[in-house]
């Protein structure tokens, strides 16, 4: 990323040859995750760093075998929590929560599945479909905001501009902001009208602090925070039980949920 508080910005690219080059534009979008270029190319006090650890990380897990329920399932266990989710009639999403700093050799296939059928009580709902794990890593809930979202003509968007954890719905997020941005240009573009590239950090800063917010009250929902007393322990956990009681019963608590869920 070149000039980018300029008119003029550019980015250096490599094309399908491999052969080095430079493109200049009048606006750059900076959609290239978390570990892209766009964020390193940002100078010192360009934005503020907005950074949360949770201290807690799961294995995320892909299996080559169909969904074993016909929902997401979050499973609340002492051990921890364990989720499920479908990807596909042949591959399923599975979460294990793991100890910080686990190593992925610690845990093989059969202590993988007899966990995760451990921590989802299959011996009550039935057994998991097992199949070959194709993916495996050790993710750790953490997340960021970059703020504002725009320097000079660079605009961040998605995971470059923040990160949420895995318990919330980043790629929801990633698109809305894309499709904010890519109206704000047309205008500007097209019409002359720059005043969405002028709200464009604004608004979705918007959604974004909403959404951290709800990633937060899921982490809180489905973990234990790892090094509590006993104690503590206890009273979090009576916290957790009474929060899913309103869930259950509670229909302005069911609708709150299911608008942060979705990301409306
Ligand atoms: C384990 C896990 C599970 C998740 N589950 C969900 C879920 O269920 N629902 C959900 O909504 N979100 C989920 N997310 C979050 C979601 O994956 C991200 O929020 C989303 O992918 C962000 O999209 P993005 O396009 O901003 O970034 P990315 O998906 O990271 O895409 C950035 C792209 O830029 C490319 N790139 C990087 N650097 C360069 C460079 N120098 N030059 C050219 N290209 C470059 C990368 O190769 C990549 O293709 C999950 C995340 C994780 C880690």
């Amino acid at each position: 990323m070149h000039a980018a508080d300029s008119d003029r910005p550019a980015v250096s690219v490599r094309d399908a040859d491999d052969r080095p080059g430079r493109w200049q534009g009048r606006y750059v979008a900076g959609c290239d995750g978390r570990h892209g270029a766009v964020r390193r190319s940002l100078p010192p006090g360009a934005v503020r760093h907005h950074r949360h650890d949770y201290g807690v990380s799961w294995l995320s897990l892909l299996a080559e075998a169909p969904p074993s329920l016909d929902a997401v399932g979050y499973a609340l266990h002492s051990r921890g929590f364990a989720g499920h989710m479908a990807r596909s009639p042949e591959i399923t999403r599975y979460y294990l929560q793991c100890a910080r700093g686990q190593r992925l050799d610690a845990w093989s296939e059969q202590r993988i599945w007899d966990e995760l059928e451990l921590r989802m009580r299959a011996a009550d709902f039935g057994p998991l479909h097992r199949g070959g794990l194709v993916q495996r890593a050790v993710v750790e809930l953490e997340s960021d905001v970059l703020e504002p979202l725009r320097h000079g003509s660079l605009f961040l968007v998605g995971d470059a501009a923040s990160l949420l954890s895995p318990a919330a719905k980043g790629a929801n997020l990633a698109v809305l902001e894309a499709e904010i941005l890519a109206r704000a240009l047309t205008d500007a573009l097209k019409r002359g009208d720059p005043t969405g590239l002028a709200e464009y950090s604004e608004r979705c800063l918007r959604h974004i602090w909403r959404a951290q917010e709800f990633s937060r009250w899921m982490i809180q929902l489905l973990h234990r925070t790892p090094g509590d007393r006993p104690d503590e322990t206890l009273f979090q956990d009576s916290l957790r039980r009474s929060r899913i009681a309103s869930l259950r019963t509670s229909r302005a608590h069911q609708d709150w949920f299911a608008e942060n869920y979705v990301g409306v």
